[in-house]
């Protein structure tokens, strides 16, 4: 009790840090933006330079939103966002909308809004992928451009060789919304689904499936001894207690020999056979650091993340204009997630505008438990919330009302009006 009370208390603390750092970085703009005043307006066309963002999710699109709004107004420097994405992919929801209709659209952010109010001449958007990365340029993979940069930020997170429900293998928005329909369709055409992989995308999407479709059997394998291995005792007994009390059956330490179907069955390593006529992979998520391969190999970990100093450049003493943060980035988190890939991405930001405006890239990134908290849906109506700081774990259980879960609260954090796009292509307001 006294170890929850002290956990509460630590978290309440670092919430106060971070609040004290983020006053200091608004004084240290407001300085910046005064001493621009007295500098003289750029004339010459070719002065400018291009800091370029490769990857625009949690961790790419804050230190766009950061180096774009601190930028002193005559600064040489412009941002160049490169993503494939025509829209801002919302993962927390995807195991929901992978089995509950009519809601797929939520996962689908608009860009753009979050970036509002930066001078618009200071932001360009390339939506393609990045091919390769070289020492003062990278190169796309499709139109082949080679764009020049003065400092890079990659933050291409990680990728999921199957797709859903870890990542949306699609870059338009109606491409993404067509998978998630199909895998609506496929669960809901299944007798006997199987679902991969018990960490939290596995264990949302069965417990999601076996309370929409009670009549289904839904089997969760997992190779490990528990489910959610990664957290801590407590929130693995509330795991696999949440599941079991829906009714799904929970195999562990047992892997499928491979994804295929064969004659209605799937094969265990041990052996033995389960009926099955759909699955669902949630395993497999690799850190996406191959463009860097080239580059800085030594600095890509056996795992494939990328080493980095404390301030998030890489480990590399050649390249100290080449930052690296959120999901891709060697931190020493378990457990990666969005809210440090923000933080991460914060402090690529504030060192970049500092390195931009003649001083040096001091702001360091320490990992801090607190950022691990996780709200773990266990079916439609239940979740419990979760964090731990290695030793104490606190979780709460709640009701959930919202089939969308956080989805409106992720648009307007990012600018825009739930549920409204006006991309063209389709104007949804649910
Ligand atoms: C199902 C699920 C639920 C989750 N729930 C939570 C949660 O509740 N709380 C939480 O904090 N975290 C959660 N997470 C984790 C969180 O989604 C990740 O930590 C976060 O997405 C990492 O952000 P990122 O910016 O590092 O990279 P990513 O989100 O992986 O994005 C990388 C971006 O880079 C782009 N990119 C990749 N390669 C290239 C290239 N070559 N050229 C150009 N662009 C490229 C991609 O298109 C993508 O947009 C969840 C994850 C999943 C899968």
């Amino acid at each position: 009790m006294l170890r929850k009370a002290g956990l509460t208390a630590s978290f309440i603390s670092h919430v106060f840090q971070i609040l004290g750092e983020l006053a200091c970085d608004s004084i240290e703009n407001i300085y910046r933006q005064i001493q621009s005043v007295s500098q003289p307006p750029l004339t010459n066309h070719d002065d400018i330079r291009n800091i370029v963002i490769i990857g625009a999710s949690y961790a790419g699109y804050h230190a766009a939103q950061v180096i774009a709004s601190n930028l002193p107004p005559k600064s040489p420097y412009r941002v160049v966002i490169i993503e494939p994405h025509s829209h801002f992919h919302f993962t927390w929801v995807l195991p929901r909308f992978c089995v509950v209709e009519h809601q797929e659209h939520k996962a689908f952010i608009p860009y753009g809004p979050y970036l509002k109010g930066s001078p618009e001449a200071r932001v360009r958007w390339v939506h393609e992928r990045v091919a390769q990365v070289g020492r003062n340029s990278v190169r796309l993979a499709e139109s082949q451009e080679q764009i020049p940069y003065a400092f890079l930020v990659v933050a291409t997170g990680s990728g999921a060789a199957d797709g859903l429900p870890s990542r949306v293998a699609a870059d338009t928005k109606a491409d993404g919304m067509a998978l998630l329909q199909d895998m609506q369709r496929n669960i809901k055409q299944a007798q006997h689904l199987v679902v991969v992989g018990g960490g939290a995308a596995g264990v949302e999407l069965a417990a999601d499936a076996k309370q929409r479709y009670p009549e289904k059997h839904v089997t969760l394998v997992h190779s490990r001894k528990v489910v959610m291995h990664r957290f801590g005792p407590e929130l693995q007994a509330a795991a696999l207690q949440g599941l079991e009390d829906l009714g799904v059956e929970v195999i562990l330490q047992e892997r499928t020999t491979s994804s295929s179907i064969v004659e209605g069955q799937v094969t265990l390593q041990s052996g033995r056979r389960i009926e099955c006529d759909f699955l669902v992979n949630c395993t497999g998520q690799k850190p996406s650091s191959s463009i860097l391969a080239g580059l800085a190999p030594g600095a890509i970990s056996p795992t494939g993340t990328v080493r980095v100093k404390p301030t998030l450049q890489i480990q590399d003493e050649k390249l100290p204009n080449v930052y690296v943060c959120g999901d891709v980035a060697e931190v020493g988190i378990d457990n990666p997630n969005a809210r440090s890939a923000m933080r991460q991405g914060m402090v690529v930001g504030l060192n970049i505008v500092r390195a931009a405006t003649g001083g040096s890239p001091t702001k360091t990134y320490k990992p801090f438990w607190g950022e691990g908290v996780i709200k773990l849906t266990l079916g439609l109506d239940k979740s419990i919330s979760h964090v731990s700081d290695g030793k104490t774990e606190l979780c709460w259980h709640s009701k959930e009302r919202n089939l969308a879960l956080m989805s409106a609260g992720a648009w307007k954090r990012l600018g825009a009006k739930p549920f409204e796009d006006h991309d063209g292509s389709e104007k949804q307001v649910v």
